[in-house]
């Protein structure tokens, strides 16, 4: 093989062209070869063995054809989960055809998003893409700014080092000093523990109670916001939870922001506390705030537009907070990695800037008017291509058709269960969106006895484990139907103990473009014989539909 051959043309010429298309083709072949739209899984084996692969591993001494390395490609995919309509995992979407395009392109330019000299396509689609969603989610574009960063996770960590600045002046400079907190539900994402790792430490950040929704409590938020600031704490970030990445519980952050500017009131303080709204799951059905729900152009039936009704309620309040991040490659049907961080003030970004004197290889004064020295990463990718390439071929209604599907369906199979096998609870049933969380139960009483809060410590957890066994099974099966399971869908209050205890459950996740309202009846008879064997296999007497009246 001439390793000279294997780059794309210089001059555009067609021969070569086609040479990359062919390998394009027989890339997408592979993979095709291995679809089947009833199963959840490609087509070959699921489990890798490390060690084999650590110990045949080499770089050859001589480099192999491109036939070789579809091979590989090829056994690479081989088991991988995909987005049939039967794939309910987790937040895994496939990514559409337009965003493929733009990472290609994105790929194809070799962009680097840091700096407008390297890449102006990576700067255009940015600037882009951030004004539009400026606009869907009713921050001022001229004002608002943002960038796209390496996760949900990333998006948060921006949001940290923000409030740390404006918490704390000077921390950049001098170090954190040791009176800074931070405050989040106990259902947010474990992203915040990673983020304060480095500096703030994992016991300053304090974790708020949930309300039956799965929202933050906020008298306990305000409560302890209060005790803090008393004890001459600081507040570097406020985290809204905007879609909890397991129940899709959304925190009132209109009320979050209150609690904040009152308490700046009462207390005199000197800053004001960051807000971050982590919209890394639910941030996109922000589309709906441009929704007319008394028209309902989509025709939604009466159950999921008052669904989408109420979320749209709560994630409208997500403007109120000073940065926000949302992930497309979540429910964005982008690929990874693909996450949003935008402040509604774009001065904020100046906190985190780098002294130019600190970068004389980029971004120099007089040279290019694009640079992002703020951004924890330094070279970066230009993934605002593919989200870019979503807005602009989904549009608004697009979105909204893709997203109300999914609730749509979450709430047929929640209708489905309950008649067909009532055993199977939502324990999310009181906020809607993809996420359905399944938690099944021996009997009536023992449900009852759950959901009403009068279960002990020991029966939850005796329940968490029934609940293992149930979504053990569905693992192993689960090239047919593949959903995702959880330790801490939710927190349940012993009623001997007062804890608040995570519950174990099975999470379907509709989140691909091919499930159809018809299928549901499949997934909730599966999830049904699954229960039944389970049951059987347990030797108790299952309890009928019937017999549940
Ligand atoms: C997934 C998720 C994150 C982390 O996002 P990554 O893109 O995986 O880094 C943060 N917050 C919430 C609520 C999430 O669901």
């Amino acid at each position: 093989m001439d390793v000279y051959s294997l780059f794309p043309s210089a001059g555009g010429e067609a021969e070569k062209r086609k040479f990359f298309l062919e390998q394009i083709e027989k890339l997408l072949c592979n993979i095709d070869a291995r679809k089947d739209p009833e199963l959840a899984i490609l087509d070959g084996p699921i489990e890798r063995n490390y060690s084999k692969l650590i110990d045949e591993s080499k770089v050859p001494e001589k480099g192999q054809d491109l036939e070789t390395l579809h091979q590989y490609l090829d056994q690479f995919a081989a088991g991988n989960p995909y987005s049939t309509k039967y794939l309910m995992f987790n937040a895994d979407c496939l990514p559409s055809i337009p965003s493929l395009l733009g990472m290609l392109t994105a790929a194809l330019l070799n962009s680097n998003a840091i700096w407008d000299i390297s890449s102006p396509a990576a700067a255009e689609a940015e600037v882009r893409t951030i004004a539009m969603m400026a606009d869907i989610i009713g921050y001022n574009p001229r004002l608002a700014s943002g960038y796209f960063t390496y996760g949900g996770q990333g998006g948060i960590f921006s949001g940290l080092r923000i409030g740390i600045e404006k918490a704390a002046p000077g921390s950049r400079v001098n170090g954190i000093p040791n009176n800074l907190y931070c405050f989040t539900s106990k259902l947010a994402h474990f992203s915040l523990y990673k983020a304060v790792e480095t500096g703030i430490g994992t016991e300053k950040v304090i974790s708020i109670s949930t309300n039956k929704d799965n929202s933050m409590n906020l008298n306990e938020l305000k409560e302890r916001m209060c005790e803090v600031i008393e004890n001459g704490g600081k507040i570097a970030l406020v985290l809204a939870t905007a879609g909890t990445t397991d129940a899709f519980g959304i925190d009132d952050v209109r009320g979050i922001k209150k609690i904040i500017d009152d308490l700046v009131q009462t207390y005199k303080l000197d800053y004001v506390p960051h807000l971050h709204a982590d919209g890394a799951m639910g941030g996109l059905y922000i589309f709906f705030t441009k929704y007319d729900f008394d028209k309902n152009p989509l025709q939604f039936n009466f159950r999921t537009l008052q669904a989408l009704r109420k979320i749209t309620e709560r994630i409208s309040g997500i403007k109120e907070a000073d940065s926000i991040s949302i992930d497309f490659h979540k429910l964005g049907q982008t690929p990874y990695n693909n996450s949003l961080f935008m402040v509604k003030d774009s001065r904020d970004l100046n906190l985190v800037n780098l002294k130019l004197d600190l970068c004389p290889y980029i971004g120099e004064k007089g040279y290019g008017d694009y640079f992002t020295g703020y951004t924890f990463e330094c070279s970066r990718m230009a993934s605002a291509i593919a989200a870019f390439a979503n807005l602009i071929t989904f549009g608004i209604e697009g979105f909204q058709k893709i997203l109300g599907n999914y609730v749509n369906l979450t709430v047929k199979l929640r209708e489905q269960l309950k008649t067909k096998c009532p055993l199977i609870k939502i324990v999310n049933h009181k906020n809607y969106g993809p996420i359905s969380l399944l938690r099944i139960y021996n009997n009536e009483v023992e449900a009852v006895n759950e959901l009403k809060n009068r279960a002990k410590k020991e029966e939850i957890i005796k329940i968490n484990k029934l609940n293992e066994e149930f979504y053990s099974l569905l693992r192993e099966n689960r090239r047919r139907m593949m959903f995702g399971d959880t330790k801490k869908c939710a927190l349940l209050t012993a009623h001997d103990t007062k804890e608040q205890i995570p519950i174990n459950g099975t999470k379907a996740f509709i989140i691909s473009p091919y499930t159809t309202i018809e299928d549901i009846d499949e997934i909730t008879t599966y999830l049904k014989n699954t229960y039944q064997q389970l049951m059987a296999t347990k030797n108790q007497k299952y309890i009928t539909v019937d017999s549940v009246g």
